[in-house]
C-alpha cells in the first residue's frame, strides 16, 4: 500500500453550536480513517476518544481485513480501560469508533457505537452501520420512527461503546466499492443534524471531497449544531494498479477460453486423424514376413494409430520384387482394408509363384544326381 498515492479525501471536526468542548477525535492515515465521539464530559470524552483512534493507528491493518482492524479496536478499548486506571481521563469515560481500511475498492469496517459510515455507490447514499444507539433498537422493533428519534429524549443513549465492557466487540463489514463511490464516516452531531437525503445530495453535488465534508460540518450546524460534528469523506478511485490487475485478469480469462478452444481444435483435428487412419490401411515387412494394419504407420502426437488386421502372413518378403520388399520396410499406404486385403492376394501369388519356381528348380537339381548314377549302373 504505500507505494501507493493515497485516494482524495477530506475531513473536518467542529464543536457544533451549543456545546463548550469538541469531544470528537477523528484521523486521516491512509489507509485508515477513523471517527471516535467520546463521552463522560470535559477532560474524560475528548480523552477516551483521541486514546481510541491513536490505539487503533497504532494497531491497524495495513490491507482491507475488517478481522484484524476489529482486533485494533479490541486494542482500543483495552486503552481506554486501561487509561482510567492510569489516572487518564475520568472514570466512566468512553467513546463510540467508526473505523475503516480502504485498500483499492474494498472497505473494511468496524463499529461501535452510533458514528456511521455511509457508502456512494454508483450515485446512491446506502448505510453501512447499524448504530449500537436505544433509539436504533426502538426503531427496528417499530416503535418510533427515523423522524421521531432525532427528537427522542434518550437519543443520546448508545447501547454499545469503548470503555464499558472490557468484551465489547464491534460490529465488522467488508464491501466491495466501485470507482468513483464515496465513503463517509462520521458522529452522530452530522447524521442527527440532516436527513440521509441532504447528505447525499452534499455527497453527490461536491466533487472536491474536503469541500464536502466542509459542506457536511456547515449544513449540520446551520441546521442548529446540536452536537460536535466530525465528517471523513474518502473518494473510492479504481487506481491504474487495480485496472491492470482487473485487466490482467481478463486476459487470464481470454487465455483460458484460447487454450480451451485450441484444445477442442486439437481434439476435432485428432478425432479427423484417427477417423481417417481407421478408413485407411497399410502393409509391412513384420519379421520378414507381410503384415496388414488398419491405421497409419508411424504415430501421429506420440498416439499410435495402428489396428494390427491380418497380423504377420505366410508371405515371405523375400519372395516379392525387390522394390517391394524396400518399401515394405516403411509400410506401403493401402487405400483401405480391403485393398490391402487384395495387395496381399497379389502378394501370396508372387510368393506361391516364387515358390513353385523353387520348387521346380530344387526338383531339377535333386533330378539331376540321379541321373548322374544310372539305375542300371546299380547292381
Ligand atoms: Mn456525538
Amino acid at each position: 500500500m504505500s507505494d501507493r498515492s493515497a485516494p482524495p479525501s477530506g475531513s473536518r471536526t467542529d464543536i457544533g453550536r451549543v456545546r463548550q468542548h469538541n469531544e470528537d477525535s477523528l484521523i486521516v492515515a491512509p489507509p485508515l480513517y477513523v471517527v471516535a465521539d467520546g463521552m463522560g464530559g470535559h477532560e474524560a470524552g475528548e480523552v477516551a476518544s483521541e486514546i481510541a483512534v491513536e490505539t487503533i493507528a497504532m494497531h491497524a491493518p495495513r490491507h482491507a481485513d475488517a478481522q484484524a482492524l476489529g482486533r485494533a479496536v479490541r486494542a482500543a478499548n483495552r486503552a481506554v480501560f486501561k487509561a482510567v486506571g492510569d489516572g487518564l481521563g475520568k472514570s466512566g469515560m468512553g467513546t463510540t469508533v467508526t473505523a475503516a481500511v480502504v485498500e483499492d475498492l474494498t472497505v473494511a469496517i468496524a463499529q461501535v457505537g452510533d458514528s456511521r459510515a455511509y457508502l456512494v455507490h454508483h450515485g446512491v447514499l446506502q448505510r453501512i452501520t447499524r448504530d449500537h444507539s436505544l433509539v436504533a433498537e426502538l426503531i427496528e422493533q417499530g416503535r418510533i420512527t427515523e423522524a421521531e428519534a432525532r427528537y427522542h429524549p434518550n437519543r443520546s443513549i448508545i447501547t454499545r461503546a469503548l470503555g464499558s465492557d472490557p468484551a465489547m466487540h464491534p460490529d465488522l463489514f467488508e464491501i466491495d466499492a466501485g470507482p468513483g463511490d464515496r465513503l463517509l464516516l462520521c458522529s452522530d452531531g452530522l447524521s442527527g443534524m440532516l436527513e440521509d437525503e441532504q447528505i447525499a445530495a452534499l455527497l453527490l453535488s461536491i466533487p472536491d471531497p474536503q469541500e464536502a465534508a466542509d459542506a457536511l460540518v456547515d449544513a449540520a450546524n446551520e441546521a442548529g449544531g446540536h452536537d460536535n460534528i466530525t465528517a471523513v469523506v474518502v473518494d473510492i478511485v479504481g487506481d491504474e494498479q487495480v485496472v491492470q490487475k482487473r485487466r490482467g485478469r481478463r486476459t487470464a480469462v481470454a487465455t483460458i477460453a484460447w487454450t480451451i478452444a485450441f484444445v477442442a481444435l486439437l481434439a476435432a483435428a485428432f478425432m479427423g486423424v484417427r477417423a481417417y487412419a481407421r478408413s485407411s490401411a497399410y502393409l509391412i515387412d513384420e519379421n520378414g514376413h507381410v503384415a496388414l494394419h488398419r491405421g497409419l504407420p508411424g504415430s501421429f502426437l506420440g498416439l499410435t494409430l495402428d489396428w494390427p488386421v491380418s497380423g504377420e502372413t505366410t508371405i515371405p518378403v523375400e519372395s516379392l520384387p525387390a522394390s517391394v520388399q524396400r518399401k515394405l520396410k516403411d509400410g506401403i499406404r493401402q487405400p483401405s482394408v480391403e485393398s490391402g486385403m487384395r495387395t496381399l492376394d497379389v502378394y501370396r501369388s508372387y510368393a506361391d509363384d516364387a515358390q513353385e519356381e523353387l520348387l521346380r528348380r530344387s526338383s531339377e537339381e535333386s533330378v539331376t544326381p540321379v541321373e548322374e548314377v544310372p539305375v542300371d549302373a546299380q547292381p
